[in-house]
């Protein structure tokens, strides 16, 4: 279970980001050591979707 910060993103935060940031264990347990992760990747390269930010 994640931590109490990483499931309650503040107001204009990209929950997907918060929660690589705060829970990057749990949300990056199947990476290896050095390996990307897809979706923070994907938010670095291409923005944060507005469904994702906490309005
Ligand atoms: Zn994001
Ligand atoms: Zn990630």
């Amino acid at each position: 279970m994640a931590n109490k910060t990483a499931s309650n993103p503040p107001k204009g935060q990209c929950r997907q980001c918060w929660y690589h940031a705060y829970a990057s264990r749990e949300a990056h347990a199947g990476l290896a050591p050095r390996e990307d992760c897809r979706p923070c990747v994907d938010h670095m390269v291409n923005g944060h979707p507005h469904h994702m930010i906490v309005r």
